[in-house]
């Protein structure tokens, strides 16, 4: 046998996983990633925002992994050296509407034990003097780092603990072996290996990875491309935080928002139109995609819920202006010409056959496999605790 345990994807979830696994089970693991380097998708693509727990349900695993991902994440930064900076949030509402929201939000927060502070619009104008408000919440927490970055020091990590690395090899088949205990036989463009266990953590094809090894769950990946622009180096100035508007709650993602980087470079956006690829970074169509995504039950369902929405956002990512109107609410003193575009990201998001969003975090187990099937957004965040629930379930599994 190749390997004791093989962890699909080298994103942060699949790498935060191989560490967990060789930490507590002292297992021989093979991570295998298509790609010739850890993190070049969502894991790469992102906002950048450590999380801290203000938006989740009570309860759920994403406010719960959150909370202690959160604090495992930021050691592990200062002890490797990953640039990390607790900026701290405001979330801003612009809307007298919005107002309710932002209650609701402040309740949350408080029940998943988060440091939040309410704040006047005199009190927002003292720590963020060009950011206009009639009320908002101040998340002191909140940090941002490179989770690239994050993803390269744990592979560097379980590379130096003894793992393979497998990259520029696709996962294409996955056969069951019962004869020899090798478990599963793996195939990739590059050959074929076997394995006794093995981690699904592919992120935008984590189902496809979970029929391959015959755990059709009826969930299908759905892709939303995040789309950003960036302030000119002048206007950088105009935002100290991280600046939210009150998410809308008819939708899953958190509106546009003002992200600084940690290279210091401030990204704007973004907002979420559904992909016509599920890499589709550049609004390029992939057929097969496409296909998969017009004969999957869920997205008519979806379509029929969010089309509103999803129209609203169709509109504003074809136009700067609606984009810059949505971003002035925050910032009036934004110009148009302090916006550039920057580069995409495309987020997995789980849906279910009838339509339905996978909201919190999913995994499933099959014969000798563990799938994590929805880890969007806060699993950059989350991914050291997610890897402790993954490595729990494949330790059920083995029987240990
Ligand atoms: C626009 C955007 C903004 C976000 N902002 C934040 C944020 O601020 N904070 C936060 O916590 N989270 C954020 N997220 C979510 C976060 O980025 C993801 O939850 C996280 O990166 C998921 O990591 P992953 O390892 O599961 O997936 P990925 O990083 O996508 O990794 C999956 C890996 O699997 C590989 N793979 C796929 N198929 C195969 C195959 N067949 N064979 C071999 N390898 C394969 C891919 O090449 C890839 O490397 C954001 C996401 C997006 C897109």
């Amino acid at each position: 046998v190749d390997a004791d345990v093989t962890v699909i994807g080298a994103g942060i979830v699949g790498l935060a996983t191989a560490r967990a696994l060789q930490r507590r089970l002292g297992a021989d693991v093979v991570v295998v990633d298509k790609e010739l380097a850890p993190g070049l998708h969502q894991t790469g693509r992102n906002s950048g925002v450590v999380h801290s727990g203000l938006y989740y349900a009570p309860g759920s695993a994403k406010a719960v992994l959150v909370a202690e991902g959160r604090r495992m994440l930021m050691e592990r930064c200062r002890q490797w050296g990953v640039p990390v900076e607790p900026c701290g949030k405001v979330v801003v509402a612009t809307r007298v509407a919005q107002i309710a929201a932002l209650d609701e939000l402040e309740r949350r927060g408080r029940r998943n034990g988060v440091e939040v502070a309410r704040l006047t619009p005199g009190r927002l104008a003292r720590i963020e003097p060009h950011v206009s408000g009639l009320a908002a919440l101040h998340v002191p927490q909140a940090a941002i780092t490179d989770f690239g970055a994050v993803a390269r020091s744990l592979a560097d990590e379980v590379q130096g603990d003894g793992a393979t690395m497998r990259y520029g090899s696709a996962v294409t088949s996955i056969r069951q072996r019962t004869a020899d205990g090798a478990g599963l036989e793996v195939g990739t463009a590059g050959g074929t290996f076997t394995t006794r266990w093995l981690v699904n953590c592919a992120g935008l094809h984590s189902d496809r990875i979970a029929r391959l090894a015959g755990a059709d769950t009826g969930i299908r990946i759905v892709p939303f491309r995040g789309e950003y622009h960036e302030l000119t180096a002048s206007a950088r100035d105009l935002v100290r935080h991280l600046v939210y508007p009150v998410p809308d709650p008819r939708w899953p993602f958190l509106g546009v928002h003002l992200t600084r980087m940690v290279d210091g470079s401030v990204h704007v956006g973004p907002n979420a139109v559904l992909a016509l690829g599920r890499e589709a970074y550049e609004r390029q169509v992939d057929r097969r995609d496409l296909a998969e995504l017009v004969a999957f039950p869920g997205l008519q369902r979806l379509a029929r819920r969010y089309w509103r929405t999803g129209i609203e956002e169709i509109v504003r990512s074809r136009s700067r202006r609606l984009l810059f109107a949505e971003v002035r609410r925050l910032v009036p003193e934004l110009g148009l010409e302090d916006l550039v575009p920057s580069r995409a990201g495309i987020r997995a998001q789980a849906v279910a056959a009838d339509g339905t969003l996978l909201d919190d975090f999913a995994v499933a187990t099959s014969p000798r496999a563990v799938h994590v099937l929805n880890a969007p957004s806060p699993a950059a965040s989350a991914s050291l605790a997610i890897a402790e629930v993954v490595t729990d379930r494949l330790v059920r599994l083995i029987g240990r």
